[in-house]
């Protein structure tokens, strides 16, 4: 049987035989439930967010994967239909007790793994109140999004790519991400180019703008081109920079 990772697919005496063998560090996806587009599914980000956190998981040789967090802040999506959101602060209160929980459990490393740009102010608010509150637990966590888009920038550029049509939201990354690992969750023939200008305002605002504004697709970036072939190269980059910037210690505030 291949190795399961993912707690809620596992019984709780699998669990504690996990951890006892010295599988002490879980990964929770931080992730949302909300529009992404006319041809991907609401659950695109919470998919990802899982799919990154088990191959990281696997990679790290000594993780398991916690229940995601589906809903995230996606306030700006909301005028599309089956977006849900949830407050910054109810977030970052989920956030803590979700912690609270593994905490009690014994694991000695927590890696907060947001697959949703929306959940850095909720992150940034929970994770200094985690590490004092557990001074003996490793709590890793992206707390900049400015310096991740940055790192993705020269991704993008290293691998010939144009990063107005990879995008933010819905564009030739995500899309393609899901192809790699969720096909039947996209639909190719409806993947159309969405706004590919600067869409900063979105994540420098404290409250977002409605999509429908930016928007009128819920893309930002063109989904049309997308290749699982290019996602599987984004997911493994991905995993592989979680990885580095772990065992680097990066991510510890
Ligand atoms: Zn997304």
């Amino acid at each position: 049987m291949p190795e399961e990772v993912l707690i809620e697919r596992m019984t709780w005496t699998d669990v504690r035989d996990a951890m006892a063998a010295g599988k002490r560090t879980v990964i929770v996806p931080v992730a949302a439930m909300e529009q992404h587009g006319p041809h991907m599914a609401i659950g695109t980000d919470t998919y990802l967010g899982y799919e990154i956190s088990v191959r990281l998981a696997k990679a790290l040789g000594d993780g398991l994967v916690a229940p995601a967090i589906g809903i995230g802040y996606s306030v700006g999506h909301l005028p599309m239909p089956g977006t849900v959101s949830i407050s910054e602060e109810t977030l970052a209160i989920v956030i803590r007790e979700v912690v609270d929980s593994l905490v009690s459990h014994g694991f000695t490393d927590i890696v907060l793994l947001s697959s949703h740009g929306g959940n850095y102010g909720a992150l940034n608010a929970a994770v200094p109140g985690l590490r004092e509150a557990y001074p003996q637990v490793r709590v890793h966590s992206r707390t900049d999004f400015e310096s991740g888009m940055r790192r993705r920038q020269a991704l993008l550029r290293e691998l010939d790519l144009d990063p107005a049509r990879v995008g933010v939201h819905a564009g030739q990354g995500e899309t393609s991400m899901m192809l790699a690992c969720h096909p039947d969750l996209v639909d190719m023939e409806r993947a159309v180019e969405g706004f590919t200008g600067d869409a900063s305002i979105r994540w420098r605002s404290k409250v977002p703008p409605p999509m429908t504004e930016t928007s009128p697709t819920g893309i930002l970036g063109d989904a049309r081109g997308s290749t699982a072939e290019l996602g599987e190269r984004l997911l493994a980059h991905e995993v592989a920079e979680w990885v580095r910037a772990l065992r680097a210690g990066e991510l510890l505030g």
